[in-house]
């Protein structure tokens, strides 16, 4: 079964083909960063309206570089929450209507399931049960995953995402737009250890984090009498160490309270280098392991999309043929079911 998936919720298009005999057959990503940058942020509105340029185009790309027609399509996943309203009114429109037009069946499918899920489509996939530490632009959550659909919060950020805490505070360091890989670029040319940053909730005795107050101790270092913009880097490595020696301790915690050895990284801060060396090191001393998405699916794609409808589909969904367009902007994972439970 060959499915088309489609992603818009925020600021990347992107569209894929994933068959569940032979694996991903393609994808094809549009980023809206330059489209944004001049505006330090995504913008609803010029998102919204570059999805619908997009999306039409990369859809004839992917069937395309698939070597398929539109007609060998045999079922189409969007995503339908959380996200941009706007920006997910487009991909559900787009996927509905082909839907209704080619007598296929239509997926909702929840954009962090996709997030979630997408380990499994690199080479060496993880199995379930494991404990995801989803760590995206939007979420910081710790989720014990049993199977497709059967996601127990075990914790999460109380305030910012890590993401978000990696790109305001790149923003408040003058670093550019989008900020989280340009800090960790920066963090990597200098030296953890000069300044002493909290260690947010680290020893709060649950699994939640914050880590607005960390944007806060870096402004007062900037602020304060002795900075000098030499320490540029240092600074950097600094926040970035403490940002993923919380994430480390909380996941091995995590795995500790459910008894799994398992750990699966998701969402866009997942590329990033500190916690993937520390996070391995960690398990490693464990007898564990750690899953990652490949890079190129670290952050929103819609290969992700494709690869949770077709597990969906799989596993006895049915989707549904011309229904309504419906989107959930704000949509608790845990709300999902298993596939053969859930209705179409
Ligand atoms: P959500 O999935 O929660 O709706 P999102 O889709 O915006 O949010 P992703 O696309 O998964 O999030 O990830 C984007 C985030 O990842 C941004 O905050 C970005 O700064 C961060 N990010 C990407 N690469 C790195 C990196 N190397 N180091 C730290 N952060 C990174
Ligand atoms: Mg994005
Ligand atoms: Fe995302």
């Amino acid at each position: 079964m060959k499915v088309l998936g489609i992603e818009t919720s925020c600021d990347e298009t992107g569209v894929a083909i994933y068959d569940t005999e032979a694996g991903l057959l393609s994808h094809c990503l549009h980023s809206q960063i330059d489209l944004h940058a001049a505006y330090g942020g995504v913008v609803p509105e010029l998102a919204s309206r570059d999805h619908i340029r997009r999306l039409p185009l990369l859809m004839k790309e992917v069937v395309r570089q698939a070597g398929l027609g539109l007609g060998d399509i045999d079922a189409v996943a969007y995503t339908a929450g959380p996200g941009l309203a706007g920006a997910l009114l487009v991909g559900a429109s787009v996927a509905e209507s082909f839907a209704l037009a080619r007598g296929i069946p239509a997926l909702p499918v929840h954009h962090l399931e996709g997030h979630l899920l997408s380990p499994l489509l690199s080479a060496d996939p993880p199995a379930f049960p494991f404990v995801a530490l989803l760590v995206s632009g939007g979420h910081t959550q710790l989720m014990r995953v049993r199977g497709v659909g059967d996601y127990a919060l075990l914790g999460e950020s109380v305030d910012d995402a890590a993401g978000e805490a990696f790109d305001k505070t790149a923003k408040l360091l003058g670093l550019g737009y989008p900020g989280g890989p340009q800090l960790a670029a920066l963090a990597a040319q200098g030296q953890s250890g000069r300044f002493r940053l909290p260690r947010p909730m680290l020893h709060s005795g649950d699994l939640d984090f914050s880590f607005s107050g960390l944007k806060t101790a870096v402004l007062n270092v900037v602020q304060g009498a002795d900075w000098q913009p030499a320490y540029m880097a240092d600074l950097a490595a600094d926040f970035q160490l403490a940002v993923v020696e919380v994430l480390c301790a909380k996941s091995i915690a995590a795995l500790k309270k459910v008894g799994l050895k398992t750990l699966v990284v998701a969402g866009g801060v997942g590329a990033n280098r500190c916690l993937r060396e520390t996070l391995d090191a960690a398990l490693a001393r464990r007898g564990g392991r750690v899953h990652y998405p490949e890079p190129a699916l670290c952050t929103d794609n819609g290969a992700m999309i494709a690869f949770a409808g077709a597990m969906r589909l799989a596993a006895g969904e049915r989707g549904a043929v011309a229904r309504a367009v419906k989107i959930r902007p704000r949509w608790p994972l845990v709300e999902l079911a298993p596939p053969n439970m859930s209705a179409a």
